[in-house]
Parts: C-alpha cells; structure tokens; sequence
C-alpha cells in the first residue's frame, strides 16, 4: 500500500515522501481502517515538516485525521465494512496515521461516520471542523443566540475560520471575519459573513483595555496580540472560544474585559474530546452545516500533494479545507 512517509537522518531535517509500505509495517490496534480520505490541518504541516516537537518517532506517517471503511476489527463495536472517523487522540503526531492507504487504531479513537456525511465530507470537515463546531456549541452553551449583535471569527479564511463562518451564518448569526488575505473576502462572504475585517485593523497591541462594546461573540484561530484586542471589544458578558494560535501563543492582555465586563474565554481542546461530545458536535455538523458551502472549501488533493500543502498551510497560505484521497 501506498502511505506518506517522513524520515529523519540524525540531525537532518524531515524528508516526506510517498512510499510502498506494508500491513506488517503498521502499529499494533485493535481495527484497521481502508483510509478513504484525509486532510491538512496546521498540525499535520508541523508533522510533515519540521516536527514540532510533536512527532515522537521517525519514520513517521502523518495523517491527524482520517475517514474510510473498517477493513478488519478485534473490538465487537466496529465490524468490516463500518463507515469510521478519526480526529485527535494524537493520532498523525505519537501514532501513526490517515496519510496512508491503511490505519491500525485503538477503538475507541473512531467514532462511525455520522448519518448524513460521506467520508469526503467528513474530511472536508477534519479537526479544523470538528474544532469550530466546539467551539460554536461552547459559545451557544454560555449564552450566544442570533440577534445579540455580530459574531466574529478570526482566521476567517483558514480551516476553523472558513467553516465556523459557515456554521455561525446557517444558524442565523451575523458574521464578521477577519483575513490578513483581501482577496478572500468574496469567498468569506459566499460562506455568510457579512463584514471583512482586515487583519492589520485587529492586530495593533492592546491600547486601551475596553474598546467600544462590538461582538456578541468569538471563534479565535489566531491568538496572540488579536485575541488580547477581541477580549477589550466584546459585549458586556460575552464569549471568545479560543481555538488556535495561528498568530501566537502569547496573550498581551489586561484581565479588565473579564472583570469590567464579565467577558469569558473559552478554551476548547478538539484531541482529548469525550466519545458523547464527539457524537454531539458530529450531529450538529451534519444539521447545521451546509454542504455546498462545504463543497465551495474544498480543495482536493493526493498524497504526492502533501509536502507543498504541509509546507502552505504553515505559512498561512490554504484557503479553506484540503480533502486528501488517498487511494
Ligand atoms: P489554517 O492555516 O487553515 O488557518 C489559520 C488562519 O489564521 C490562516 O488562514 C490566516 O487566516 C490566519 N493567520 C495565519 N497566520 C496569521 C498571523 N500571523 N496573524 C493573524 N492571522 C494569521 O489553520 P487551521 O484553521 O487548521 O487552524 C487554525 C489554528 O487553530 C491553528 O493555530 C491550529 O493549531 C489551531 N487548532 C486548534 C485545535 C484545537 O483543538 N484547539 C484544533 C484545530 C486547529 P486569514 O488568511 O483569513 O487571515
């Protein structure tokens, strides 16, 4: 079978490439997967590329997400022939994973394909889906319905951004997205929002703590010095979801939002997520989000794609959802 596999010599930097492996190759798990789909998240261009430190031992096939039919099971609740998922569990990173014609897993890291998606579909949704979704039910858990006022979404134009704009919009939300890319702003407003705002405008260090009153709500793939001036313009007892750190792990910020305002920020984790969660955020998606816009994020790809898309997607430069076929 063919798999995309990354070597490291010593020192050297990772080397990526499509190789001939066998079953025998993969790692121990109670079912083995026909992968039929993968996709790129911004992990997956650390564990293509340089590591990350997240990628324990070489060689390595990526993949942190896969969909596809199971091929044999030891465990009784997946039989052959079952529609799976994966996302998370460090699968791709410490275990082998989706960029592979075959994946061997643990049981309890699938879920079965939810009713409604195809195994592409499901790929187009990916962690970066799956995460936007959490992140849409965490802010409707704490209070955020339509009609309280804009929601924004920064990273508007990457995997969680594209996605939650088109979630937010279906649900009836008024959506704003932020893109350091102008020349997204027809494809963000055919996912539903309603406002482009640019990336320099939102990324100035925090000034004043408080800015005007402006979002009902936030998705946050950026972090950094964004999400540190999102906080200071949020509705009195408003939420952020802070999802990613695409824009910096630092947080430059004054906790005068949280204690003037009663802002909160949410975190949100997609690889540790509890089975019943994940079916939960698995069923909205199949309701809530609609297909020809996931159809419109697409960008489909094959495994001998993978080290430029890696190399893209760290640099900021995919728009919207790869969809790996990997046979
Ligand atoms: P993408 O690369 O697809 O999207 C990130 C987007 O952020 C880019 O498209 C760009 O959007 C924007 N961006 C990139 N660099 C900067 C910068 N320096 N300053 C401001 N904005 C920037 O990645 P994903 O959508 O897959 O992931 C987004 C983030 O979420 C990542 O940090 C990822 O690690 C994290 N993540 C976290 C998960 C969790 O479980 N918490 C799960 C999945 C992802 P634009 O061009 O529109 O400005």
């Amino acid at each position: 079978m063919r798999a995309l596999v990354v070597r490291k010599d010593g020192d050297e930097k990772p080397v990526a490439a499509v190789e001939e492996i066998t079953a025998d190759d993969l790692p121990a798990g109670e079912v083995t997967v026909d992968v039929e789909f993968s996709t790129v998240n911004y992990k997956d261009g650390l564990c293509i590329g340089p590591g990350g430190g997240l990628v324990r031992n070489y060689p390595h096939v990526p993949g942190i997400d896969f969909a596809g039919t199971v091929a044999s099971s030891d465990d009784d609740r997946y039989a052959p022939g079952d529609k799976v998922v994966l996302t998370g569990w460090r699968v791709g990173e410490a275990h082998w994973g989706g960029y592979a014609e075959q994946a061997r897993v643990k049981a309890d890291w699938l879920v079965p394909l939810p009713e409604g998606l195809t195994t592409r579909q499901a790929m187009a949704v990916g962690t970066a889906g799956f995460t936007a979704m959490l992140a849409v039910m965490a802010l409707e858990d704490h209070g955020l319905g339509p009609g309280q006022g804009p929601v924004l979404v920064t990273g508007a134009a990457g995997g969680v951004g594209s996605v939650a704009t088109a979630i937010l919009a279906a649900k009836g939300y008024e959506v704003a997205g932020v893109t350091g890319r102008p020349e997204t702003a027809e494809y963000l407003k055919s996912l539903g929002a309603t406002q482009i705002v640019a990336r320099e405008e939102m990324a100035e260090t925090v000034k004043r703590p408080l800015e005007s009153e402006t979002w009902s709500g936030c998705v946050d793939a950026v972090g950094g010095a964004m999400l540190a001036r999102v906080l200071g313009q949020m509705k009195y007892g408003a939420s952020v979801a802070a999802v990613g750190l695409a824009g910096g792990a630092g947080l430059p910020a004054t906790v005068i939002p949280f204690l003037l305002r009663g802002v909160n920020l949410l975190g949100i984790d997609s690889v540790m997520q509890p089975y019943e969660n994940r079916m939960r955020a698995w069923k909205e998606l199949a309701a809530h989000l609609p297909m020809d816009k996931l159809e419109a994020m697409i960008q489909p790809a094959t495994l001998k794609d993978l080290p430029a898309l890696g190399r893209d997607i760290l640099k900021g430069q995919v728009k919207g959802r790869v969809v790996v076929d990997v046979r």
